[in-house]
């Protein structure tokens, strides 16, 4: 079973990138390149009967498998990056963090207005992330088709700040 799979290999690295935080750490899933092809199905599988467009991968380990992901469903893949990084004209979203705030942005024409859009990272927490996704991809005019982790912490309650965007809320291993 993939969540098994996944969970055999991802590692828990205390304190980091500081003290008190468990860091799950996906990298070993980039080795085996059979886990990576069963990731990607596995996606496929949860997404059967999902409209997606546009598959958007968000900095920077939701490029890995978002790129993957896109190419296999015959879509194109689009970049959601932290700020300074996007060569041509963004829209940008500010997001509070536990301490602090963050910003992501998206090229203006990243996708055709009513395209339904899938959010993908490698892992939701909070959800604060993949929800300014969400609020790019509406305030360009799409429509988003759901969200896909490969890891979902379900302890942080990340899912509640993303279903009023959609209910579609994929994750492969928590
Ligand atoms: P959220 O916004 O849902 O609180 O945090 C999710 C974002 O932080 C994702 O972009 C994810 O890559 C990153 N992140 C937070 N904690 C971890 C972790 O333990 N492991 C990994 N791989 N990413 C994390």
């Amino acid at each position: 079973m993939i969540s098994e799979r996944l969970k055999s290999v991802i590692r828990d690295i205390p304190d980091f990138p500081k003290p008190g935080i468990i860091f799950k750490d996906v990298t070993p899933i980039f080795k085996d390149a059979q886990l990576c092809t069963e990731v990607i199905e596995a996606f496929v599988e949860q997404l059967k009967g999902t409209k997606v467009d546009v598959v958007a991968g968000i900095e920077s380990r939701g490029f890995l498998f978002g790129l993957m992901l896109a190419n296999k469903l015959g879509v194109p893949f689009i970049p959601v990056r932290k700020p300074g990084k996007l060569p041509f004209t963004i829209v940008k979203k500010s997001y509070e963090l536990e301490y602090g705030s963050a910003s992501i942005e998206i090229h203006t024409d990243a996708f055709e207005p009513g395209s339904h859009v899938l959010i993908h990272d490698d892992l939701l927490a909070t959800g604060g992330t993949a929800q300014a996704a969400a609020h790019l991809v509406t305030e360009l005019g799409g429509v988003v088709a759901g969200f896909a982790f490969v890891i979902g912490l379900d302890f942080l309650n990340g899912r509640k700040s993303l279903d009023t965007f959609s209910e579609n809320i994929v994750s492969l291993t928590s």
